[in-house]
């Protein structure tokens, strides 16, 4: 499929190619008008049948390109038909309005494409694109379009249509700086779509400043520029007839992480540096007058505001972004700090927690109690109602017992079916209250046994700890379903003598 779509592609380009050499070897006259008229709208039937061939999503899009180019070939048919066989040679003619409306269809089916393919990817690129116009705009004012308008002999209507021409080409040209910027597949049917509209703006461009300088175009130039003019309906027409012409109006997500290319940031940074640059140069060759000075102003400011534009965006984007970020590590830290199944606190909190509670305890003098609750036989509940029923049982149990304490104390899951109570300020009576109530709330029929220690005022956390396991191991041993007291912690060993003591012992 590909390799026939790039041999139809090659096959094209010679032909085409012949085509418009043919051109150029005839001789000026009816013969090569008719020749050139011909070309033009057997290029304009290949790009139908190539939208009816590779039935484009963007369909809309792709036939108003179409018309634009219809549009033109009628134009210069009219025109040939107006000079060659009617010799009226008056201006503007009536062939202007198809040429002007074959700019706006263009445009127009550009703006379409543009839409689609940009979908989901903000607008920064449209704000270059703009940027990247003004300067051209202000270029073109002060080379092309300020000579143009100071032409006498035209009249207001001559005027109008000899204006609107290079300033549509400025709207053309801002929309192909735009599809540049715009991420998604690029392949062949883009490059020849891009490369026809730049075609035909140098065309355009040429044929502005030949007719400017009053340059005869039945002269080489002129040919030229004509056959710049087919190499554009060339190259839209084998755009249209790639498969790949599908992708052109199909958007594709920009990566977060992708960078500004450095070619687009020096073509801002060009583009910006325009109007200094002609402020300066007519101001050093104007002997201080600078003969364009409003449309400089005008262009500065118009840069300056889409400069602004572009930095609140991206200014936006992060902050975005951080809000994303933020919300992201909230949850990763939950995760970490979450047991899936339960919802409780888990041992990495836990690990903290105790601590914490110690130190606190040890500033205040109050006491701290801990336990270790089991369930009973939950292994032989699991076995009986399923391991979907046994983490139900969890659940509703972690809840419950939850539901049962107060705000500042805390229940962690230590594992599996064993989870483990953090009671501040609760002494050994208050904490077995606290443990025979929970017990009441055990749902499905079920029953805990518990182990529960009260902080010495010495021991560290771990040795708390390992107290309550003893005397959940002796709950478990005396019957289960019931709460059981750790015993006092083992008296410390007696404590060496310090060194200088011994020391002082020995002299
Ligand atoms: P005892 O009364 O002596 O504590 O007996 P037991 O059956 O409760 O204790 P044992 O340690 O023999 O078994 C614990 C069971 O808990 C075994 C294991 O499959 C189950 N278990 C551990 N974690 C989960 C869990 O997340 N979901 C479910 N459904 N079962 C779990
Ligand atoms: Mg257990
Ligand atoms: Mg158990």
């Amino acid at each position: 499929m590909r390799n026939r779509a790039v041999h139809a592609g090659r096959a094209w380009a010679w032909v085409g190619l012949l085509a418009i050499v043919g051109f150029l070897i005839l001789p000026d006259g009816n013969a090569s008008a008719i020749y050139y008229d011909v070309v033009e709208f057997a290029l304009v039937g290949a790009m139908v049948v190539g939208v009816l061939r590779n039935r484009p999503a963007a369909i809309v899009g792709w036939s108003l390109l179409i018309a634009g180019s219809f549009a033109s070939a009628v134009a210069d048919a009219m025109f040939d038909v107006y000079a060659l066989a009617l010799h009226d040679d008056s201006w503007p003619g009536p062939w202007d309005v198809a040429y002007l409306l074959g700019y706006l269809f263009t445009a127009s089916g550009l703006c379409v494409l543009l839409l689609r393919r940009n979908r989901g990817s903000g607008y920064a690129g449209l704000v270059d694109s703009l940027l990247i116009g003004v300067a051209c705009s202000l270029l073109s004012w002060v080379f092309l379009i300020r000579y143009i308008a100071a032409g006498e002999t035209m009249g207001t209507l001559g005027h109008a249509v000899t204006l609107a021409y290079p300033s549509l080409d400025l709207v053309v040209l801002a929309l192909v700086t735009w599809l540049l910027t715009t991420d998604g597949a690029r392949r062949a049917a883009f490059q020849l779509l891009v490369a026809a509209m730049v075609a035909a703006l140098i065309a355009d461009y040429l044929w502005a400043f030949i007719d400017m300088t009053s340059y005869d175009p039945a002269l080489s130039v002129g040919r030229f520029v004509s056959a710049s003019f087919l190499l554009a309906f060339l190259l839209q027409a084998m755009a249209i007839t790639h498969p790949g012409m599908v992708e052109v109006g199909q958007p594709t997500p920009t990566p977060a992480t992708r960078a500004m290319p450095w070619a687009r940031v020096g073509l801002m940074a060009c583009a910006v540096l325009i109007a200094p640059v002609l402020l300066a140069w007519q101001a050093l060759t104007g002997n201080g007058t600078v003969r364009d000075a409003l449309p400089i102003a005008v262009a500065s400011a118009a840069m300056f505001l889409l400069g602004l534009t572009r930095m609140t965006m991206l200014i936006r984007r992060l902050h975005q972004q951080a809000r994303v970020m933020q919300q992201q590590a909230e949850r990763l830290r939950e995760l970490a700090e979450q047991d899936p199944l339960t919802g409780l606190p888990n041992r990495r909190i836990w690990d903290v927690a105790l601590p914490a509670a110690l130190a606190r305890a040890t500033r205040d003098g109050a006491p701290v109690s801990v336990a270790i609750v089991d369930l009973d036989h939950f292994k032989a509940f699991n076995d009986l109602h399923g391991h979907q029923m046994g983490d139900r049982l969890l659940k509703e149990a972690a809840a419950a017992w939850a539901d049962g304490l107060r705000a500042g104390d805390l229940l962690a899951r230590y594992g599996g079916e064993e989870f483990v109570a953090l009671l501040p300020d609760t002494d050994e009576v208050e904490a077995g209250d606290v443990l025979d109530r929970l017990r009441g709330r055990t749902p499905m029929g079920c029953t805990f046994s518990a182990g529960l220690a009260t902080w010495d005022g010495r021991e560290n956390g771990e040795a708390l700890l390992s107290r309550a396991d003893r005397a959940l191991y002796h709950a478990k041993a005396t019957g289960r379903d019931r709460v059981e007291r750790a015993e006092a912690p083992r008296p410390l060993p007696p404590q060496e003598p310090r060194t200088e003591s011994r020391q002082a012992a020995k002299t």
